[in-house]
């Protein structure tokens, strides 16, 4: 252990994973367990893209280091469809997943990390792991838990030319927030101020199911970097494939990623990427099975919404995504009364007590103590028992 990284030292598994291995031993004890810890889709692949993996398989070379030309182009129109945003095929850089690329970017741009309180449980373990300055963005949950302008001009102010990386997350992860053109307009004012690197994590943007989703890239491109994939919306986390497109201006960005990759990675599975290209394609399949998408999980959130309200949770509405954070502050005396004083107590509870596997909202960066957590809601078979879950650790 003496010859461990400072950085790394006392770094635990990530705490998804955790919850999941714990899930895990208590099936293996032939409990019943509730997985809404995790967030994976419950989608298969569309039969089209899982066909054209098929069609790839015989694919064994490796490919260029910032991907494959033709999944670099295809990524360029599919945002060019989408967004109405027009990219150079040369400025997009695939990898193993949208993680591994945000790891790289932290890797090579210096600069502090700036996140929002609630997000995603990766970034912040990411930027220590490499050493970087960590600041938390203060949310509002009658502002849907996302980032305001204020907040971020006063963090900014502080040091004005000092520079960071803001990762922003839409829709959101944990929240289900999901930022308009009007928010995504303000924010826009202050990060042209102080000039700060944005990395638009939209990896959820084809599950937004109350409208369609809008990326910061339309109002400030030439800061913004679109951080998408294949995990979500075309349900193949398994898969590993992600990519970035970056703006002229930031081309010299790409390159030294594509530097540090081609010392690492070197390239993403070939029979993956021409797979890929596929699901980028303009089909009606892919319309259909998005559009389904995007009916379940909008029932799936109002009905778990629904549910925990009339529990006594109180829960921010959702627009896109696989989750909801709640939080149980309303009924802190109760619970403290039974030794739960924080989310961790109460993620632990209700796994024990009930086989509802969650995550706490400190995993997600908020203040210690606080009674919040992420439910993922798409375990179909799921919300019944979170119902009685809920209502039992908050009722007795
Ligand atoms: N960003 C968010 C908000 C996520 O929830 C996830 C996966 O859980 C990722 C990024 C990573 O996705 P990928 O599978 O592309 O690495």
């Amino acid at each position: 252990e003496v010859y461990l990284n400072l950085n790394v030292r006392g770094m635990g598994h990530s705490a998804t994973l955790a919850i999941n291995e714990h899930s895990r031993r208590l099936l293996a004890q032939g409990r019943r367990v509730y997985r809404l810890g995790l967030g994976q889709s419950p989608f298969p692949v569309p039969e089209h893209v899982r066909d054209s993996l098929a069609r790839n398989a015989h694919q064994k070379d490796y490919l260029p280091v910032m991907g494959l030309q033709a999944l670099r182009e295809a990524v360029v129109a599919w945002v060019k469809r989408t967004e109405g945003l027009d990219y150079a095929a040369d400025n997009v850089l695939v990898g193993p997943g949208t993680k591994e690329l945000m790891f790289l970017m932290q890797l090579v741009y210096y600069g502090d990390l700036v996140i929002p309180s609630p997000s995603w449980v990766s970034y912040a373990p990411q930027a220590r792991i490499i050493g970087r300055h960590i600041h938390w963005l203060r949310t509002r949950p009658e502002a849907g838990l996302g980032v305001e302008p204020d907040a971020l001009e006063e963090l900014c102010a502080r040091d004005p030319n000092r520079p960071r990386l803001l990762i922003l997350n839409s829709p959101g992860n944990p929240t289900g927030h999901c930022y308009d053109a009007a928010q995504l307009q303000a924010l826009t004012a202050v990060l042209r101020k102080y000039r700060v690197l944005v990395l638009s994590d939209e990896i959820y943007s084809g599950t937004h199911y109350t409208n369609q989703h809008v990326s910061l890239a339309r109002y400030y491109p030439e800061g913004t970097i679109i951080s998408n994939g294949l995990s979500k919306w075309c349900g193949a986390g398994g898969w590993r494939l992600g990519f970035l497109v970056f703006p002229e201006g930031l081309s010299w960005l790409a390159k030294a990623m594509a530097a540090v990759a081609s010392e690492t990675f070197t390239s993403t599975a070939a029979p993956i990427q021409y797979a890929a290209v596929t699901a980028l394609e303009e089909r009606p399949e892919m319309r259909d099975y998005l559009a389904h998408s995007r009916r379940v999980l909008g029932a799936l959130s109002s009905h778990a919404r629904r549910t925990l309200t009339a529990a006594g949770a109180t829960v921010n509405r959702a627009a896109g995504g696989f989750y909801l954070f709640p939080h149980f502050e309303r009924h802190r005396p109760r619970l403290e009364a039974r030794g739960i004083v924080d989310g961790a107590a109460l993620c632990q509870t209700l796994l024990e007590d009930t086989g509802v596997a969650v995550l706490p909202g400190q995993c997600f960066g908020r203040p210690p103590g606080e009674l919040s957590m992420r439910l993922a809601i798409v375990d179909f078979d799921g919300a019944g028992a979170l119902e009685a879950a809920v209502g039992e650790a908050v009722d007795d």
